[in-house]
């Protein structure tokens, strides 16, 4: 049996958390991160699988044996902490770590507690999109700069792991500004996880559902945005979420099609938009498989993604036009963020005016 290095820190796991979080937890107190802990732990730089730690669900039991030998804990410890030993099926989860939220009132909690941040288990699901604790959404943009991405483990001076936003470097915590109560989603949620628990037959006619908010509809628009139902942000949907949405898609988007899913299929009509019955049969068809050429079709991968370039000489228009303009010449002078944000909201306007 190859030895196994021992962790000097390696804080123990919490109750509820997801695996792959605690594996970041441990590397951020060396500065480090998982695969290079495990490469470490093995005393082989390079020789284990890249993919190992990539995902909750261990390919190799071994893997977690290791983790658990180096930092003296029972290897079950670690295996509860799986998406795996939910039993629920993989399909289930969000596939993309970047889409699964956090809620930043529990990691202010956690912070209180004088506790490191932790990412609860829960948040890989994909309908909780609203923390059953506090109310609020789910969250993976930064309270501070407004921007998306991963969430970064930190080690702090005193020795506590936080989660920080890559960009701006502040922690993530609810402390800068009041959320929304979002009470009714908690009900939609626990409804679907009761049939997402059932498996089977429930379980597909959740992900038929979610197909056919996401699928096509003549004019090209997703019924998703056609259904007066309130957007996040305003703003257009992914359209490369259209294979797999519910699994693919972040938290608020996931929220208005799981609020979609509750009315066609639980009867939890929403408050600002309930469906319309022309919407009901076509999921009916849908279901059936008698739905329109066009819709049954699902699209091929970012096929809606395809940018519609418009001709040279109107780019060059536009940039003569933005460079013309009175903003251009207002722009601050050095170089740096303000900068780059200001062109790229020029940019945006002159594009979106055209
Ligand atoms: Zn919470
Ligand atoms: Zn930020």
């Amino acid at each position: 049996m190859r030895p196994v290095r021992l962790l000097a820190i390696a804080p123990r796991p919490f109750e509820d958390e997801l695996l792959s979080c605690w594996h970041w937890r441990v590397a951020s107190h060396y500065s480090s991160s998982p695969r290079q802990i495990e490469n470490w732990i093995c005393a082989a730089p390079g020789g284990s699988n890249p993919h190992l730690l990539s995902q909750n669900i261990p390919t190799e039991q071994s893997a977690t044996r290791l983790w658990a030998l180096a930092s003296r804990l029972q290897q079950v410890d670690l295996d509860r902490l799986s998406l795996q030993a939910t039993g629920r099926s993989r399909a289930s989860f969000v596939s993309d770590p970047r889409h699964r939220g956090v809620c930043p009132a529990c990691l202010d909690e956690d912070a209180e507690e004088g506790s490191d941040h932790y990412f609860r288990r829960s948040w890989a699901c994909v309908e909780v999109v609203v923390c059953p604790r506090h109310e609020i959404g789910l969250e993976i943009n930064c309270g501070g700069c407004f921007r998306s991405g991963l969430f970064q483990f930190r080690s702090t001076p005193t020795g506590v792991a936080r989660l920080f936003c890559r960009d701006c470097d502040a922690v993530v915590s609810a402390r800068r500004f009041q959320r929304r109560n979002q009470v009714d989603l908690l009900q939609i949620a626990s409804l679907m996880r009761e049939a997402i628990g059932k498996g089977g037959s429930e379980f597909e006619r959740i992900e038929t559902a979610s197909r056919f908010l996401w699928s096509p509809r003549p004019e090209g628009m997703q019924y998703i945005v056609s259904l007066g139902l309130p957007l996040p942000y305003g703003q257009r949907p992914l359209v490369t979420a259209v294979t797999s949405p519910l699994t693919s898609l972040p938290p608020a988007w996931r929220a208005v099609t799981i609020a979609a899913i509750a009315d066609l299929l639980f009867g939890v009509a929403s408050k600002a938009a309930p469906l319309s019955p022309s919407v009901r049969e076509a999921f009916r068809q849908f279901e059936r498989g008698t739905a329109p050429e066009y819709h049954r079709a699902s699209l091929p991968p970012r096929a809606a993604s395809v940018i519609k370039l418009r001709a040279e000489t109107e780019y060059r228009q536009l940039a003569r036009g933005i460079i013309g303009s009175q903003d251009w010449k207002a722009l601050p002078s050095k170089e740096g963020r303000a900068r780059n944000r200001a062109i790229g909201k020029l940019m945006h306007r002159a594009l979106n005016n055209g």
